[in-house]
């Protein structure tokens, strides 16, 4: 992790925006402020920052459209995304993760909290450059290029799909709960749900096509990745 992290905060409301940027710098961060999708894009084009803070709601593009564009794009897919969202909207939750965030975070949200999710998901970014490869029954994943491959065909996966293939292979045939997951594959889980492992293992399997049924769910106990698929 660089010594200033740098953090594109995607907000429309100044207020907001100043808010969070102030907490950012006082504490060590490299506050970038973008009031909508275009601004956002223009910053991401010309530096990339090592997180993005991206409000659901903007003016123009959503930020589950953004998110999605950004994690379908080879330059941008593996920058962290933390999803602002308004309380209560459970299922605006689910659709922000499945559109490629690697975390939420309600408002109104305390600082506390907002920089110990934005030094979870850059914490969670570096275990992945350990440098080794894992091959399992055709399915391959190499850390050190961070390439994964099923019977030699190349396939795509978001950052945090990445990691928890990467455990789940390197342990595989075992059994994992979702708070042994949160733990090894999330590390800071203190304001993560377990169902968040769920949408990410959904993601994964997507993501893995013919092989996504080696992903299996043990009923009651969590998920393995076994190699003799049923
Ligand atoms: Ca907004």
């Amino acid at each position: 992790m660089k010594s200033m992290p740098r953090v594109l905060i995607v907000e429309d409301e100044p207020s907001i925006a100043e808010l969070i940027a102030v907490n950012l710098r006082h504490n060590g961060f490299q506050p970038v402020w973008a009031e909508d999708g275009v601004s956002a894009q223009r910053e991401l084009d010309a530096v990339l920052p090592d997180a993005i803070l991206l409000d659901w709601m903007l003016p123009g593009q959503s930020g589950v459209q953004l998110a999605r564009k950004w994690r379908s794009e080879a330059r941008t897919k593996a920058i962290p995304i933390l999803m602002l969202t308004a309380r209560g909207d459970e299922p605006d939750k689910v659709a922000g993760l499945d559109a490629g965030a690697d975390d939420y975070i309600t408002k109104p949200f305390s600082t506390q909290e907002m920089l110990a999710r934005i030094r979870a998901v850059l914490r969670r970014r570096a275990p992945e450059q350990v440098d080794d490869s894992v091959n399992i029954g055709g399915l391959a994943l190499d850390a050190a290029t961070h390439r994964v491959s099923w019977k030699s065909q190349p396939l795509k996966l978001g950052p945090t799909e990445f990691k928890l293939l990467h455990y789940l292979m390197k342990h595989a045939e075992r059994v994992h709960s979702r708070s042994q997951l949160l733990d090894k594959v999330w590390g800071d889980h203190v304001f993560i749900e377990e169902r968040t492992v769920d949408v990410h293992i959904k993601r994964l399997r997507e993501a893995l096509g013919a092989a996504g049924a080696m992903v299996e769910t043990v009923r009651g106990a969590g998920y393995r990745l076994t190699a003799q698929v049923a």
